[in-house]
């Protein structure tokens, strides 16, 4: 069977499981919330664990493969020009539909005083102001990190990647044996690291059971229903950029049908869905976009670790729509001016969140900040958080792919695709 079909039973189930149990309830003796959470971590700290090392060496060894300086600095300036028009334009579509809905709106009148603030608010402040990325200096700052060991060991991919760029450069650069055989090493480092992936990834449908069995038992529909206008209104506005605007630039520019993508990156999305993380998925992501969409190594492994870091479509729409939304709900009236200061905010701040869960509410924060809103907005918006973050990430990782097959296509690649994406995924 598929991965990704093997994925999709295992949600299905997880949903059953996760109505039947709640944050009580054992199985033998044995708290069932701490099975889910164990196998969970589980799968999550697997893929954790090859982040580092094959991001570092999946750009280190496509900067080094890719031949001409010069296309190489095309290939950087239409990713990043990709990256930058996807995200502006997920934000505009969330201004526009927050515009429109005024989810923060009850019949006209502002919805903070109904909604009140959750009680773990302080909490969740506490735990983001340690964060480091309460402004704009912050995020870059992050682009130079003084330890790269340091980075790596905080997760800090911004900083990683920024290294392996000067690092790749560099060796591109070196003659003579000892840089050849570095190159050479580098070059198996990374095959290395994507087969040990492809093991790791073996094992996504019982992560992914224990993830979604996890959220259901804690979370359930009811924490949706306050703030169900909210959740539409985002929901709304990403399926539109995940529907129909990427899909629209695939088969356009990228010629090529985006449900046959879409299939391709099933096991990424579901994974992302189910992981809220886009570090933890990029193992799962540069698979399927080399082996289910046919992009060649050198591109994929150059656009989607950049990708899983600056480019967050999701994240960006999130930011936005959530920020207006705290907006309305204090009965601020924002001008013009202050919802083009939003729009700017969650572009850059979209490029400096973390690829982790929750990673938003700490750009949220600092959007709030930025037009005069108090932080404790962010309470209004704590319950649906987990959801919304599944969803957006799924976003982040589906505009990386399609930038992926993009950028391929315009670098005159031939992208065969293969007839059964991961059909080599047995579980
Ligand atoms: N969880 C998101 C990601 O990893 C970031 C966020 O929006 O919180 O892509």
């Amino acid at each position: 069977m598929r991965l990704h079909n093997q994925i999709f039973i295992a949600m299905a189930i997880a949903i059953v499981c996760g109505t039947f149990t709640d944050p009580d309830s054992a199985f033998l003796g044995i708290p069932v919330l701490m099975i889910y959470d164990t196998i969970g971590s589980l799968f999550i700290n697997a893929l954790k664990m090859v982040v580092v090392p094959l991001i570092v060496s999946a750009i280190i060894s496509s900067l080094i493969n890719i031949a001409g300086g010069e296309r190489l600095g095309k290939l950087g300036m239409k990713t990043m020009i990709y990256y930058m028009s996807t995200s502006f334009v997920a934000i505009v579509i969330g201004l526009l539909m927050v515009n429109l809905l005024t989810p923060g709106l009850i019949d006209g009148l502002p919805a903070g005083p109904s909604l009140g603030l959750s009680a773990d608010t302080g909490i969740t402040l506490a735990k983001i102001e340690g964060q480091g990325a309460s402004d704009f200096a912050g995020i870059f700052l992050a682009l130079l990190p003084p330890n790269i060991v340091n980075a790596a060991a905080q997760g800090e991919l911004l900083g990683l990647i920024v290294f392996s760029i000067m690092f790749g450069l560099m060796l591109r650069k070196g003659t003579g044996a000892p840089s050849e055989r570095l190159r050479e090493t580098i070059d198996g480092f990374y095959q290395t690291m994507m087969d040990v992936t492809m093991f790791i990834i073996r094992f996504a449908p019982i992560g992914v059971w224990a993830l979604i069995a996890k959220t259901v038992t804690l979370t359930g529909a009811d924490a949706i229903r306050p703030l169900a206008w909210f959740f539409l209104t985002t929901m709304g506005a990403l399926l539109l950029h995940a529907f129909v605007v990427l899909p629209l630039l695939i088969r356009f520019l990228g010629k090529r049908s985006p449900l046959r993508h879409i299939k391709a990156m099933a096991p990424a999305l579901l994974t992302a869905f189910s992981s809220a993380s886009s570090a933890a998925t990029l193992p799962l992501t540069m698979d399927c976009v080399e082996k289910g969409s046919g992009v060649s190594k050198g591109t994929a492994s150059f656009v989607l670790p950049l990708g899983a870091t600056v480019n967050m479509d999701g994240t960006a729409l999130y930011e936005c729509v959530a920020a207006m939304f705290i907006a309305q709900a204090y009965g601020l009236d924002l001008s013009l001016a202050q919802q083009f200061l939003i729009v700017i905010t969650a572009l850059l701040t979209s490029v400096g969140v973390a690829s982790i869960p929750s990673a938003s509410l700490v750009a949220i924060t600092v959007i709030l900040g930025a037009v005069g809103l108090p932080a404790e907005g962010i309470g209004l918006i704590l319950a649906t958080d987990r959801i919304l973050d599944m969803c957006r990430t799924a976003v982040n990782i589906w505009s990386d792919s399609v930038g992926a097959v993009l950028i391929g296509r315009s670098e005159g690649e031939e992208m065969i695709l293969m007839e059964q994406p991961n059909t080599d995924h047995t579980a």
